[in-house]
């Protein structure tokens, strides 16, 4: 075989589609971002990002740096081994024991990504629990769909954030069937928001166990930034509350949070736990002070409401479609894989405005989108900037506009 032109026919029937992924070469400059410079094949510009899961901005932080910084003078830069051999430090201990206080649950256990978390546990349960059938939202992250099939555990998909659709789901298996709900918080494609409560009565009729991804949650809501399921008084309801360091809490890093026995039995049966490198000790101290920070501080939060809302307002003023949801997401709707990245280049090279173009498989064909993700660190005027930049760009484009605007707007 050729193998070098089957690569290249693949890449092929992506450049064809207008989803072939090209990654901006940014440097973010920590104390300014979303601030940051593109390097570009014939120089550099300087860009506000706009597409950042660094919500709150949390990774330039001075609590986190400072952590992180004494952390690597104490300890050094790696871990040095797996948790079992050498490399759980008193670092990952405090970090276990801040995210168990975070959830308001016995325990936790840290994984070196949210996307490994979910893998592991989810296919350490599924497949070790005898006969376990598990539920997934028809709109679960990648790396939960990843993790079931891993498992080889039964699969049923339930429409998406339809407690009535698990209902009759769970209602056509035998009683006494292990079984394992899978879903998310708030969806970070269209930001919306799981019916929580509800998906958990039914399972707990149906005496199924749930597992609720908190990624774009966690560090955002909540009084003590413990997620949408502490913000609604029901954490103590999920059997498993997945989350990530990575995002709100601008580190790395992934976790659950459980009971004693659950955290243990995946630190003693998950092979994603086991056989990998625990995280630098000085990730762990960084995400530590990041946790503690947002714990006592709403500030963030706030301010963030506050830019999202204007945000939100602006596009509507400039008729520019967006995404109506409870979230702190903004999608901008274009419905276009091509035109979708047309536009991005257009705001990355003519605007200084760095958003991402979001196209399948990460969102359904004919739902191409901008992914606005505004933070407390992005100002007025950079807001300003933005609506007017798109603005200009959706005439260009002779893109639709909307005329029904809000009411808060229109009066
Ligand atoms: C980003 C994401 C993850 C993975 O988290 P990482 O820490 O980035 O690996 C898991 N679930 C959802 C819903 C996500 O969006």
């Amino acid at each position: 075989m050729d193998y070098e032109f089957f690569f290249r026919e693949s890449l092929d029937s992506l450049h064809d589609e207008g989803r072939y992924r090209v990654f901006a070469d940014i440097e973010r400059h920590a104390g300014s971002f979303p601030h940051a410079t593109h390097y570009k094949k014939d120089g550099r510009s300087e860009v506000t990002v706009w597409c950042s899961n660094d919500y709150l901005g949390m990774g330039q932080h001075p609590a986190v740096l400072n952590a992180m910084h004494e952390a690597i003078d104490r300890c050094g830069a790696g871990a040095g081994g797996t948790r079992n051999i050498s490399g759980t430090t008193h670092y990952h201990v405090l970090l276990e024991k801040e995210l168990a206080d975070l959830h308001g649950t016995e325990d936790s256990l840290l994984f070196t990504s949210g996307y490994v978390s979910n893998w592991a546990s989810l296919g350490t349960l599924a497949s070790r629990l005898p006969g376990c059938v598990v539920l997934s939202d028809a709109y679960n992250h990648a790396s939960m769909i990843e993790g079931i099939r891993h498992s080889k555990a039964e699969k049923q998909i339930f429409a998406h954030n339809d407690p009535e659709d698990l209902n009759r789901k769970l209602s056509e298996l035998e009683h006494d069937r292990p079984k394992l709900v899978a879903f998310e918080s708030c969806y970070s494609m269209d930001g919306d928001i799981a019916p929580i409560s509800e998906l958990c009565d039914v399972a707990d009729a149906h005496g199924a166990m749930t597992y609720l991804d908190e990624v774009h949650a966690v560090g955002l809501y909540g009084p003590r930034g413990g997620g949408l399921a502490e913000e609604q008084g029901v954490s103590h309801r999920l059997t498993v509350i997945e989350g990530t360091l990575a995002k709100a809490f601008g580190v790395v890093g992934g976790y659950i949070a459980a009971s004693t026995a659950l955290c243990d039995f995946v630190r003693s049966y998950a092979s994603g736990f086991i056989f990998t490198t625990a995280l630098p000790p000085a990730v762990a101290a960084g995400a530590t002070a990041s946790i503690q920070h947002l714990k006592s501080s709403s500030a963030e939060r706030e301010l963030q409401r506050r830019q999202v809302a204007k945000v939100r307002a602006q596009l509507d003023n400039a008729g520019i479609p967006h995404y109506e949801n409870p979230s702190h997401i903004v999608p901008v709707m274009v419905g276009d894989p091509v035109v979708c990245k047309n536009i991005t280049d257009c705001l990355l090279d003519r605007f200084g405005i760095y958003v991402q173009p979001i196209n399948y498989p990460t969102v359904p064909r004919g739902t191409e989108r901008l992914r606005i993700t505004p933070s407390p660190i992005h100002t007025d005027a950079d807001i300003n900037h933005l609506v007017g930049s798109l603005s200009t760009v959706w005439t260009e484009f002779g893109l639709q506009r909307t005329t029904q605007r809000r009411k808060s707007n229109a009066a």
